[in-house]
């Protein structure tokens, strides 16, 4: 069984004192709920990473970084490592969020020297996916989805896929208050699991979960959540709200 994962994504959005409440307020809603069906991963500001293993201590709750640097150590300024990372006792790391590929110009060969590393360093990685607007419009979506996936991830060592978990972020949906429609999302996460199998067979294709991101709230996760190969949410804008967070991982 793959495993079901809620992802929040803080941004840049935060100053620390704001940041150690909202995780202290999930680990609290979720503190007296048994019932979680998900693995719950606050992904937050470097900042607050060396605070949280002690904040979330006792819970079930991950936490890791949004961004790492490409390469181990040394003379670059303004860098995070991986190594860095992992020493604060983060588990996670997202890569490739579609901010990144704009804002950044992270093309796909440099998300994957992040991604292998990230995973030689032990952390496991949330490799996000997905499509402009226009290349939806000219039905070239699927194609733009598989290239990612092709040149940034699929040149991993089947043993190091385990610690891949795929988010497909249509970028229209992002920030936009425009979802998918569980129909949308379900053909491309199913697409996504084709291309796992041509590329790594069907124990990895069946295993690895796969996200959906792109305005998840409370009121739409549980049809997104409820398509077959729909796994979980990266939950950007609703993971600041630690009720709208809390009710979207109850969705699942
Ligand atoms: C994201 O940034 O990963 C995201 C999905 O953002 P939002 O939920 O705000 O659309």
């Amino acid at each position: 069984m793959r495993k079901k994962i809620v992802a929040g994504n803080w941004k840049m959005n935060m100053n620390l004192p704001e940041g150690v409440e909202l995780a202290r307020s999930i680990k609290k809603y979720f503190q007296y709920n048994n019932s979680l069906k998900a693995d719950v991963v606050l992904c937050t500001p470097f900042i607050h990473l060396p605070l949280l293993g002690d904040i979330l201590k006792g819970s079930n709750i991950s936490f890791g970084a949004q961004n790492c640097a490409s390469e181990h150590s040394g003379a670059f300024t303004g860098e995070i490592s991986c190594e860095m990372i992992k020493s604060t006792g983060a588990t996670y790391v997202i890569i490739g969020h579609s901010e990144r590929r704009s804002y950044y110009l992270e093309n796909d060969s440099l998300l994957y020297k992040k991604a292998d590393l990230a995973i030689k360093t032990g952390l496991n990685v949330i490799f996000c996916c997905g499509e402009l607007l226009p290349e939806r419009e000219a039905n070239i979506h699927y194609g733009i989805v598989k290239r990612q996936l092709e040149d940034g991830l699929f040149n991993l060592e089947e043993s190091n896929f385990k610690k891949v978990i795929i988010a497909y972020e249509p970028v229209w949906a992002i920030g936009t208050g425009l979802t998918a429609t569980p129909g949308q999302a379900q053909e491309m996460h199913n697409y996504i699991r084709k291309l796992l199998l041509s590329r790594y067979g069907s124990k990895i294709a069946e295993e690895t979960s796969v996200l959906y991101g792109g305005s998840c709230k409370p009121s739409n996760a549980g049809e997104i959540f409820s398509m077959p190969d729909v796994d979980g949410g990266l939950i950007g804008g609703a993971s600041l709200k630690s009720d709208d967070f809390c009710a979207i991982v109850e969705a699942i």
